[in-house]
């Protein structure tokens, strides 16, 4: 039995510590907040109908989330259908409908198959034969999906994030928040909360040290899963690097996010409506009542698009967008705005991959140093930036842990 640690109780490390849980080793996560579920974060909003969950944080389960699902459906929870379609926005400022955005976005998604993997996404949109509007229009959804520029993002975005079929989404009935939540139960007691790890150390000899306000602690592994920008910045913690895994970690993108929230004075129906100009999105949508929830949700993507508005500090003219973009709902008080890139222990919303990552280099943000091992939404090549990447690339990194495990004592013997 080995004595292994998890920095971060976000889908990643929660994923990793199960599994390795379950194998019979002794697992210590520790987390520097006082919730689990990191960027999973689901609270109530009083409405007229009573409360409704909102999401804080990741929102939609999407199509092909079969980790996800397995495990939801492993801690009895379900997924509920949200009615509307993540993946159709219907544009509300400009003269296109959803259908137009579907075909430019299938003209886009030919060219992608032709220019190949070093293209960027603005790359693909220059070379669309269409009104430029609708191109901007297409641009917005890019951005505010992947929450970086289209001219910085791969554009194999387009095929995931940002792809355009009219495809099913749902959210765990009750919040997804329950099922990090359900995670963390399973380990009994293994959670040490309100405690940031400041440093991880490799040991020369095998192991791996982990430093916190407590004071210092020998582990046989360590696996960390903190965000990407949490992970880079060394006033927060200390890590072991090498040429390669910086070499990687410079083309991941850091984006950038804001959610918000408000009531409803009576019951909507069903919507996707985005703001092209503004770069962000509203909706409504089915919650686990099995009705429309009475509950406005609108996203906000990209640094650029969250600078201009200056919503970071103040979203009130956001909130005023927002009612003139939806005259069809009747948005109440008060609203709640969730900033991520204030948020320390985030440092931004999710991250995207560069057109320049290479598939060794993706293969390097999850390569170990010595017995520290790496997890992340930012290390995943398929789902990136995704609760699915978080969870697959958790289930990864606790592979290789016992992998590595068996090796050692295979030399032992
Ligand atoms: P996290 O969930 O961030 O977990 C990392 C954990 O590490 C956190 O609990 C943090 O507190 C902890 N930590 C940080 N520093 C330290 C430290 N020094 N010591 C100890 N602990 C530390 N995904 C989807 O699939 N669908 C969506 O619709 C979607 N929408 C999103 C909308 C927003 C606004 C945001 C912010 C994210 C969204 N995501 C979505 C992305 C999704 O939330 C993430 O991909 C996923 O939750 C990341 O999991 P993680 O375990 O990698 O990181």
């Amino acid at each position: 039995m080995s004595r292994i640690a998890v920095i971060g109780a976000g889908f990643a490390g929660l994923t990793a510590a199960t599994s390795l849980n379950d194998a019979g080793h002794t697992v210590t996560v520790f987390e520097a907040r006082d919730r689990v579920g990191g960027r999973v974060w689901s609270e109530e909003i009083q409405t007229f109908d009573g409360p409704r969950v909102i999401e804080r944080g990741a929102e939609f389960v999407l199509d092909a989330y079969t980790e996800m699902q397995r495990l939801a459906e492993e801690n009895g929870l379900s997924l509920v259908e949200t009615g509307m379609s993540y993946y159709v926005r219907e544009p509300g400022d400009v003269p296109f409908t959803a259908a137009d955005i579907v075909e430019t976005g299938k003209a886009a998604g030919a060219v992608v198959a032709k220019v190949g993997p070093s293209a960027t996404a603005e790359d693909v949109l220059q070379q669309l034969d269409a009104d430029p509007q609708l191109v901007d229009t297409l641009r917005a959804r890019i951005e505010i999906s992947t929450a970086v520029g289209a001219d910085e993002v791969t554009a194999g975005a387009l095929t995931q994030v940002a792809s355009f079929e009219p495809k099913k989404s749902w959210r765990v009935g009750g919040g997804n928040q329950s099922l990090p939540k359900a995670l963390a139960a399973q380990l009994d007691g293994a959670i040490r909360m309100n405690t940031p790890v400041t440093r991880v150390e490799s040991r020369d000899g095998g192991g791996a040290t982990v430093t916190t306000a407590d004071g210092r602690e020998d582990f046989d592994a360590v696996v960390v899963a903190v965000p990407f920008s949490v992970l880079r910045d060394r006033s927060v913690i200390e890590m072991p690097t090498t040429a390669e895994r910086e070499r990687a970690l410079d083309g991941v993108i850091q984006g950038h996010a804001v959610k918000l929230h408000a009531p409803l004075e009576r019951a909507p129906e069903t919507s996707a409506v985005m703001s092209v100009a503004g770069r962000y999105w509203t909706w409504t949508a089915v919650d686990a009542s099995g009705d429309v929830a009475p509950v406005l949700n609108s996203f906000m993507g990209s640094h650029k698009a969250i600078d201009a508005a200056g919503v970071a500090h103040d979203p009130s003219s956001w909130l005023s967008a927002v009612r003139e973009l939806r005259p069809d709902l009747a948005i109440g008080d008060p609203a709640i705005a969730t900033v991520w890139s204030r948020d320390p222990y985030a440092q931004g919303a999710y991250t995207a991959h560069a057109s320049s990552l290479t598939d060794a280099d993706t293969a390097a943000l999850e390569a170990p140093i010595g017995d520290v091992h790496f997890a992340g939404e930012y290390a995943d090549p398929n789902y990136t930036g995704l609760m699915e990447g978080a969870i697959r690339s958790g289930q990864r990194a606790a592979q290789r842990v016992l992998e590595s495990i068996e090796l050692t004592s295979e030399v032992a013997k």
